[in-house]
This record gives C-alpha cells, structure tokens and sequence, in this order.
C-alpha cells in the first residue's frame, strides 16, 4: 500500500508552508500528497499553477487529492454559488497539475427538522451535480465527520449515499479518528466495495467519551484507542488496496520542527503499513 501525507498533519508547525512540506514529504518518502485549500491558497499569492505543476514533474511524490470542499450540501442559494465558484477552482488546479481527486466535507449544524432520508436525499443529488461539473476524471471522495453535529457521521450512511449516486467518480473518505468517534461499525466496513473508497485518512485518537473529541484530540496511529485491528482485518478482507494519509491536527505535534513532524509523520505511516498491509 501506498502512503500518503495530508497537510493538516503539520499544518501550524513554524516555518510551514505547501513547498516546504513538498520538499520534506519528497525527502521522507511519501508517495502521494493531499493538499490544503488554505495552503494553496497562501502559494497562489507568489506562484502559479504552472510553477507547481512543474515542481511535481520534477518530483516522485504525487498529488493525491485537494482538501477539502467544506460544507456542500443543505445551502442556502448564496453558499451554492459560492461553493459553484469554489468547484470551478478545484477543477482548474486538478487539471493543472494532474489531481484527481476532491474531498467533500458535509454540512454540520443543518437543523434539528431535517430528518436522515430528506439528507440523504438532497446528499445524493448535490454529489450527482457535482460529479458531473467536475467531469469523469476527477473523484469526489465524501468525508463523513464523527462528530453529533455533523449531517452525515458515520461510515455507514456514507456509504449508503455513494451507493444510491451510483457514479464510478463518487465514493467515500475513511478516516479512522471519524470512524471511531461516532462508533461507525466494522460491518458495514466489511460490506463494503473497496473500490468505493477512495481517501483512507489515518491516525488515533485519545481515550475520551465517543463523540467528544475536537481534532486536537487525534494521535499518531497505535497510540490511541481506534480499533486498527478491525479496521484493518476488513479492509484486508475486501481487498482494499489504496493510499494510506496521515492526517493529525494535533497541537503537540504543531509544536515540534516542522522536519520532526515529517519525518515521524513518515516513519509511523511507514511502520502501519508494514505491520498492516504490505507484509
Ligand atoms: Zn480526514
């Protein structure tokens, strides 16, 4: 399996910025890189896309997917043409420098009326809408948040909504802090089409109430209480074969050099992935 860096991990390290965790997941040997709205957006204001595409020509490491789309569904008319403009934009970076992949972020906080089949629903018809203005060749990956507030918070009803959108370029994000902190089950992992998950986002997560967590609260993989053994036992058993993202926000490790965040970053996805999956 390949592995993956996503910018969060280092995020507010001193000195940080989307070329210097380029060079330094390029040094530590990571395959694929999931870059930031707000990193990039920090790189446009001196470079341009050509510079960037360029860079990656010249480089092993790989993009792997633009994160995130916050919030796209249950809008209200002046946050969908926003979120419209925003589309436009991924898909002009995507195509510059060969991503091809989006992460979606649902709607938290859409009302208490909203029941789960009128999401769902309206879920299922954004992500079609989406899809199709982003074209065939870039994948919209959904990422459900474990968190109460969240409009869709567990591995399961993601899936469901990937499944009813039934479009090869519209499958599901699985991050291990998510799938443990709103108790998603191992089951439905296990049902699951591999090829249907497009992002695996990894990292812990400290021994604290289910569903409390902010994200401050994630750890390096085997530190915490997310059950990698299940995880693992099911995506072995459907075949799952994708890239493996470490993804923390944790302000411990902001504290640290940015090249000692990358560098652990690299060596505890390294070391997951040889006791996981490539034995
Ligand atoms: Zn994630």
């Amino acid at each position: 399996m390949k592995i993956g860096f996503n910018e969060a991990t280092a995020l507010k390290c001193e000195g940080q910025s989307l070329m210097a965790d380029l060079e330094m997941c390029e040094k530590y040997g990571f395959d694929y890189f999931e870059m930031r709205f707000d990193c990039l957006a920090e790189y446009m204001k001196e470079h341009t896309l050509e510079e960037l595409a360029d860079w990656f020509k010249n480089h092993n490491i790989k993009p792997w997917a633009y994160n995130t789309l916050e919030f796209f569904n249950m809008l209200d008319p002046f946050q969908t043409m926003a979120t419209d403009w925003h589309l436009d934009w991924i898909k002009e970076v995507c195509e510059a420098i060969g991503m091809k992949m989006l992460i979606a972020v649902p709607s938290f906080n859409v009302g208490l009326d909203k029941t789960n089949a009128e999401i769902k629903a309206e879920m299922v018809e954004r992500l079609r809408y989406m899809a199709e203005k982003m074209g065939p060749e870039i994948r919209i990956s959904l990422e459900f948040c474990g968190v109460p507030t969240c409009s869709v918070n567990q591995f399961g009803t993601a899936y469901e909504i990937v499944k009813e959108v039934d479009l090869p370029n519209v499958g599901v994000t699985l991050d291990t802090f998510h799938f443990h902190e709103m108790g998603s089950k191992l089951e439905d992992l296990r049902k699951a089409d591999p090829k249907k998950i497009f992002v695996y986002h990894l990292n812990d997560c400290e021994d604290l109430p289910i569903g409390s967590c902010g994200d401050d609260k994630r750890l390096w993989p085997g530190e915490g209480v997310v059950d990698h053994d299940g995880i693992c036992a099911a995506l072995n058993e459907i075949g799952f074969d994708g890239v493996c993202t470490i993804e923390e926000f944790r302000p411990e490790y902001y504290a640290m050099n940015h090249e000692e965040n990358i560098k652990k970053a690299a060596e505890v996805t390294k070391a997951f992935v040889a006791k996981y999956y490539n034995k």
